[in-house]
């Protein structure tokens, strides 16, 4: 039988090997790293109803429950809170671990300390699947599309505790962090602040050493200990293409940029193509269908929404601080505060529309 070999054991390469041993698809992951490790770079903030699609069991892996988020503008607050659950804050390091397991108690082989250079990915037998992160040896030996945008990040863990360990705080600053925002962060019992800025306006580190100069930051952080901390890259666009039929290769997760760009959180999109991927394969092995059915059927799932994303991160990140302050006082005068507390949903925006028409 054909197999399917997997470049990335990062949470999306962990998904689809899960998937493609469910669907006893004989699978081996190659993964760099010598292990799963802790993650410094990066944080898991994922919506309830992401996590529950993506049939991940949270009962052991979850650090907060979230219910909201506080929107800081130039001089307006805008403060979103549901009475329900919206999301987890996760041990991605734990959330690892568990899919790994998972996967391998189905038969997939996972090989740590192995990187798969470009001549091995010319030789290699079977179908590639690449989740290979943002920077994808498996997409451009391919010659898949380029991705044309990303976000350059940077993140840090305090021994400290905000007042509401129940929201997240954004902060769009564009004139320090223009293509994303600034945060801050529950991450059990201590906090995290990070940044995020576009790869061609400056660097995180430069962005985050202004961001913890802000007042609200500065109190936070004045006595506490910082435990650590990394810069990473997100991309925000996706790929125009990220399956080929006839190379028998496709992309899932950062390698193919499925990620929203409003926030840069790539688990939601990936993880379901991971699981829409894993059926493509199957198919492809049992009955010939081709795998680009992949790339139709992730874009029939959430075309719409990336598109959505995609507008509302073109207007937060093209106007300057004055112009964002007063779009934010006038969406508080329209009430978007209760709107977004009954409606909100982190990963479609559609849906919200869907649900106030609904009313
Ligand atoms: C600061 C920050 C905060 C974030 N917060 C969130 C959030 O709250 N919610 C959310 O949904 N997302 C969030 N994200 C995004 C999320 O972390 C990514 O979308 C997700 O990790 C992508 O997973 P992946 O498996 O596609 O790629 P990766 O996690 O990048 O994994 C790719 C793996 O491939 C391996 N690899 C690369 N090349 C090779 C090779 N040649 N051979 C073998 N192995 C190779 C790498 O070592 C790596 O382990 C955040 C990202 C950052 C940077």
């Amino acid at each position: 039988m054909m197999k399917c070999n997997v470049i990335g054991a990062g949470v999306n390469g962990l998904i689809l090997a899960r998937e493609l041993s469910k669907l006893d698809v004989p699978t081996t992951v190659y993964e760099r790293k010598k292990g799963i490790e802790p993650s410094k770079s990066s944080s898991g903030i994922l919506s309830a109803s992401g996590l529950k699609g993506l049939g991940i069991n949270v009962k052991n892996i979850w650090l907060n429950k979230l219910y909201g988020a506080n929107i800081y503008f130039d001089k307006t607050v805008l403060h979103i809170k549901s009475k329900d659950l919206q999301a987890y804050g996760i041990d991605r390091e734990k959330l690892n671990i568990q899919l790994r397991e998972e996967a391998e108690s189905n038969g997939a082989k996972i090989l740590y300390g192995k990187s798969i250079s470009k001549s091995e990915l010319s030789n290699m037998d079977g179908i590639i699947a690449g989740a290979d992160g943002a920077v994808s040896n498996v997409a451009s030996h391919f010659g898949f599309p380029s991705i044309k945008r990303f976000v350059l990040t940077y993140r840090a863990e305090y021994k400290a505790k905000k007042e509401d360990m129940e929201t997240v705080d954004l902060f769009f600053d564009n004139n320090i962090t223009k293509g994303l925002f600034g945060w801050i962060a529950p991450h059990g019992d201590e906090i995290e602040i990070g940044v995020g800025i576009e790869s061609k306006l400056g660097k995180s580190t430069d962005a985050f050493k202004k961001f913890i100069m802000k007042k609200e930051v500065k109190d936070l952080i004045k006595d506490a200990r910082l435990i650590g901390g990394g810069a990473s890259i997100i991309p925000i666009a996706l790929r125009e293409r990220f399956a080929y039929d006839e190379k028998n290769v496709l992309l899932v997760g950062d390698a193919a940029g499925q990620v929203k760009s409003t926030t840069g959180g790539g688990i939601i999109f990936g993880g379901n193509a991971a699981i829409i991927a894993a059926k493509a394969i199957h198919d492809k092995i049992n009955s010939k269908t081709s795998l680009e059915s992949y790339e139709r059927n992730w874009l029939k799932e959430f075309g719409m929404e990336v598109r959505l994303h995609n507008l509302i991160h073109s207007i937060y990140s093209s106007l300057s601080n004055r112009q964002l302050d007063y779009l934010a006082r006038l969406l508080k005068a329209l009430s978007i505060e209760k709107v977004l507390s009954k409606y909100g949903d982190m990963d479609r925006p559609s849906l919200i529309i869907k649900r106030m028409l609904k009313v």
